[in-house]
């Protein structure tokens, strides 16, 4: 185990503390929460939690700062966005290693995924700060898009990081100022991002970080009367919990939500190209992603190819300790997934889903740690459990079609729409059932990741979209000055 950097963060006194008004302080909230490494399911360290009352003071200090963040030039937040990505490129071996021991992911990908992408995020918001047109004329009118306010942002524990930087990029960008709440499952890479936040030079009260458990931290930001806006990455459940509690102050709420995102395999798709990059996908971060395409779509013709190749792929990944560089795939994140998993493997058994790899408990030979084997199921009918409902770990469901209208109705007929591929050789085809998927995204041939791509939700995935341009109006209101030059009016004859 690499305990250099949570010994560092102890004997720093930050574990203890959150970041507030540009100090380290102690919360008033007295709980404390134990950070568990999921390959050992062993503590590691323990984190003092923040309360309502904690969320109270940051909310005023973010406040405090708006009035002049907000008002401040958007170069010199370019500037300061500018120092946050290179330091975040600077630190990103402890990221790396913080978030492999806080969540299991596997070192390899930590340092090729988790920290780079994140970083892709601050570097996106710094040049639109440095671009975006924060104010336009139409007519006579001058069209403003000003700073919302404070922002609550609460985050997931599956990319730490990554969906940290994607709101807090934008927000500082666009002249918000934020209170974070991190996972309480996964502070570690958080209590360095606030670190390099002070580093980089932010201006106190600027960015705020109170740790703490959803229902008290979280809820409490929701529900302040001095929070212009929520946005939150995290279930479906908790999303709706977070809407109902912002509502009576009718702030902005955006949210990234759950996904079952579907892989549609047309017939004439290579399919010994398509279906182990389908395999990668899905099983990505230990399926631990909100737009995993984990249901393979695929001709029922091919049923049997795909069977066979798609169980080669996923045994070729290597499970494992995920400090190893070889380890392509750690533990799941934590107790609640793996008991989750493994009911849910339980259930596209009862269901009578058809097996093909993997199946319940550990890997073999495993005895502890949080780890899941790599499992297939086949003949999946579109209406079981294993095919509606989000699993979060790397459980596939392959659902065989008979025509491409049909493949396009079992794409559609979940309650998400977040994430989707389409995989075929023929591109008109392959866009022509990309249009009809109803999610944020579509992917046509496996494309690389995107920062500059639009990311969010049709139906219960929720509302709202980060990354790119539109990621930063997000964090943005609109006002008209009309009469603000001389002339006529937009609408004047
Ligand atoms: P979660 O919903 O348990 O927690 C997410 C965050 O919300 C945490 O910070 C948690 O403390 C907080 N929270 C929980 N209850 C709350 C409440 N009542 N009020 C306020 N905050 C509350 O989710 P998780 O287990 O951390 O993450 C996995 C989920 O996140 C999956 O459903 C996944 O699909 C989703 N997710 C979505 C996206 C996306 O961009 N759409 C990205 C990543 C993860």
């Amino acid at each position: 185990m690499n305990t250099a950097i949570i010994e560092r963060l102890a004997n720093d006194g930050r574990l203890d503390r959150i970041f507030i008004g540009g100090e380290w302080v102690l919360p008033a909230g007295q709980a404390r929460s134990a950070v568990i490494d999921p390959s050992t399911e062993e503590s590691v360290a323990e984190i003092a939690l923040g309360n309502a009352q904690d969320v109270a003071t940051a909310v005023a200090a973010a406040r405090r700062a708006l009035a002049t963040w907000s008002v401040s030039s958007p170069q010199s937040r370019a500037a300061l966005l500018d120092r946050v990505h290179a330091l975040i490129l600077e630190r990103a071996e402890a990221f790396a290693q913080a978030i492999s021991q806080e969540m299991g992911c596997a070192i390899s990908v930590a340092r090729a995924a988790q920290v780079p992408i994140a970083a892709e995020h601050v570097r996106v918001a710094r040049d639109l700060a440095g671009s975006y047109a924060f104010v336009t004329h139409r007519g006579n009118t001058a069209i403003m898009r000003e700073a919302i306010g404070v922002c609550g942002l609460i985050t997931p524990w599956n990319w730490p990081l990554y969906q940290i930087t994607a709101k807090v990029g934008p927000a500082l960008a666009a002249g918000c100022t934020v209170v974070l709440k991190p996972s309480e499952l996964s502070p570690l890479s958080a209590f360095l991002f606030a670190e390099l936040m002070h580093d980089a030079g932010i201006p106190a009260g600027v960015f705020n970080l109170v740790n703490g458990e959803g229902p008290e931290v979280g809820a409490a930001l929701a529900t302040h009367t001095d929070v212009d806006m929520i946005s939150i990455t995290g279930s479906t459940r908790a999303g709706v919990l977070v809407a109902q509690a912002a509502a009576p102050t009718v702030k902005r709420v955006a949210q990234e939500l759950g996904g079952k995102s579907p892989n549609v395999i047309l017939p004439d798709a290579d399919f010994a190209r398509a279906i182990p990059a389908a395999v990668a996908a899905g099983l990505r971060n230990v399926g631990q992603s909100c737009s995993a395409p984990t249901r393979m779509i695929v001709p029922r013709e091919r049923l049997a190819d795909v069977e066979r190749i798609a169980c080669e792929a996923a045994s070729a990944l290597v499970v494992g300790d995920p400090r190893l560089q070889q380890t392509t795939h750690g533990p799941v994140a934590n107790r609640a997934q793996f008991n989750r998993v493994q009911e849910m493997i339980g259930v596209g058994i009862a269901e009578g889903a058809r097996l093909v790899c993997g199946g319940p408990g550990r890997p073999q030979g495993v005895e502890r740690g949080y780890y899941v084997r790599p499992t297939l199921f086949s003949d999946v009918q579109p209406q079981m459990r294993i095919a509606q409902e989000e699993i979060f770990g790397p459980v596939l469901a392959i659902i065989p079609y008979d025509s491409v209208d049909e493949a396009v109705a079992i794409a559609n007929g979940t309650v998400y729409g977040l994430g989707a591929h389409v995989q075929g050789q023929d591109l008109a085809a392959a866009r022509a059932v990309a249009a009809r998927i109803r999610s944020g995204q579509v992917h046509i041939n496996n494309p690389p990741w995107s920062p500059d791509a639009p990311f969010g939700g049709y139906k219960r995935s929720g509302n709202g979209r980060e990354y790119g341009v539109e990621g930063l109006e997000e964090y943005l209101e609109t006002k008209a000055i009309l009469g603000y030059l001389d002339g006529p009016a937009p609408s004047a004859a």
